[in-house]
């Protein structure tokens, strides 16, 4: 087999990539270890920076996003038992879109069928090869068969854990990690959500309150690295979750049974460069962010945005320079994400040296951050997303 761009990962890294070039009439195949229903399973993030909102217009993905998501003008810091809006809108003429990754890849898989271009799932050792040559190639194994696609382009949208990172030699890649000494335990329920997105700081610990649509709430509270969601029942859940609210959010919360519980661990990673030759790493497969500036997904869409560039000008234009400063564009926008997750992430949680004097430093920093609208401006303009 042959084509032009051989994609490995079917999240939304790969989906849209695959999109994007399958516009642009440039050939694509998309490979994944996993089969469409355990992609479809993940639940994962939902906040939506409105530049990729754009993209998945330009694809044309992005009608049941439109009619099903929820347009944030704002967000609300709850500290020191009160609420404080940041707004958006009035801040910096822009919003967010709540919708649900989960929806916005099962839109892009059925875009990617709709278009013919060839998807291979449960796809076996997948492997990378001479990608710092000219002819690269990918090599996968399906029904105890061996195959090899040869291609001019490798893109890794393989997450965190996939194989493309791991297939560069180690003397080539540099890496930096910050592991935070919590997790958060998190719940999806049917039962309709607070109105807005809430974050609040609490001396027992971070709390966020969110939702997937009008009857889908997602709650989170800071727990223990080594906690177990077997200690949490959704009664112990909504306990905990309202002491670390402002009463009158703990009074309106509609509770009920959660269908999925689950715990994170936090952490920021950066792989550098994202090019190798003729392969590129793009999304997790490159970076990770704590969830609290809800940055992942959308780092994602900023890479693929500039990969998408750097190939549709080799191709159209016959010039490798987009293509060469890929990972010098991509790494400036991550490492303002990394240094915004790593922030939000330092204000709002208890850390183990925290303690009663960082409890009030943090708020101290909170009121300046709200009555400042300088402060409060550079964080909505970082929240809503840095420009592309
Ligand atoms: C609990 C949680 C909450 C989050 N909340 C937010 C949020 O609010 N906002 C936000 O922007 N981000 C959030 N994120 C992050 C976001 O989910 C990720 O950044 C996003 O999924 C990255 O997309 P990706 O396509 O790069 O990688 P992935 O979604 O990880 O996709 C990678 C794909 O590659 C496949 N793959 C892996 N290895 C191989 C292999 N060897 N061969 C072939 N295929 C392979 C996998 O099966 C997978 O389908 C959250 C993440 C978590 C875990």
């Amino acid at each position: 087999m042959r084509t032009q761009v051989v994609i490995i990962g079917s999240g939304p890294s790969g989906l849209l990539l695959g999109q994007l070039l399958t516009k642009a009439g440039i050939s694509n195949i998309l490979l994944d270890r996993v089969d469409q229903d355990y992609i479809l399973g993940r639940v994962r993030a939902g906040v939506l920076e409105w530049g990729t909102v754009n993209l998945l217009e330009d694809v044309g993905v992005s009608d049941r996003m439109h009619a099903e998501g929820l347009p944030h003008d704002g967000y609300l810091l709850a500290f020191d038992g009160r609420d404080h809006r940041i707004d958006l809108h009035a801040l910096t003429g822009k919003r967010v879109m709540v919708y649900g990754q989960t929806e916005l890849t099962r839109d892009l898989i059925e875009a990617r069928a709709a278009s013919g271009e060839t998807s291979i799932y449960s796809a076996e050792k997948v492997q990378p090869h001479d990608f710092d040559g000219e002819k690269p190639f990918v090599t996968y194994e399906k029904d105890g068969v061996t195959h090899r696609i040869d291609c001019d382009f490798i893109a890794g949208c393989d997450g965190f854990h996939g194989v493309s990172r791991k297939s560069v030699p180690e003397k080539s890649i540099k890496t930096f990690e910050k592991v935070y000494p919590f997790g958060w335990l998190g719940i999806l329920a049917d039962i309709p959500p607070l109105e807005e997105l809430v974050y609040a700081n609490h001396p027992r610990g971070f709390a966020l309150c969110s939702m997937r649509s009008p009857t889908r709430s997602r709650y989170y509270i800071q727990c223990e690295l080594d906690d177990k969601i077997e200690n949490w029942s959704d009664d112990r859940f909504f306990d905990e979750l309202r002491r670390r609210l402002p009463a009158h959010h703990a009074e309106a919360m509609v509770t009920g049974p959660s269908f999925e519980k689950s715990i994170a661990p936090l952490r920021s990673f950066v792989a550098e460069p994202m090019r190798f030759g003729r392969m590129f790493l793009v999304g997790d497969a490159a970076h990770i962010v704590p969830p609290t500036g809800a940055k992942g997904l959308n780092l994602a869409a900023s890479d693929v945005h500039y990969l998408f560039e750097g190939l549709r000008e080799y191709y159209g234009e016959k010039s490798s320079a987009g293509i060469d400063v890929y990972s010098q564009r991509a790494l400036q926008r991550v490492w303002k994400s990394v240094r915004f997750s790593w922030h939000m992430t330092t204000l709002m949680h208890r850390f183990p040296d925290t303690g009663d004097f960082g409890q009030k430093i943090q708020e101290a920093e909170l009121d300046y951050l709200v009555q400042s609208q300088a402060a409060s401006t550079a964080m909505a303009e970082n929240y809503v997303g840095l420009p592309y």
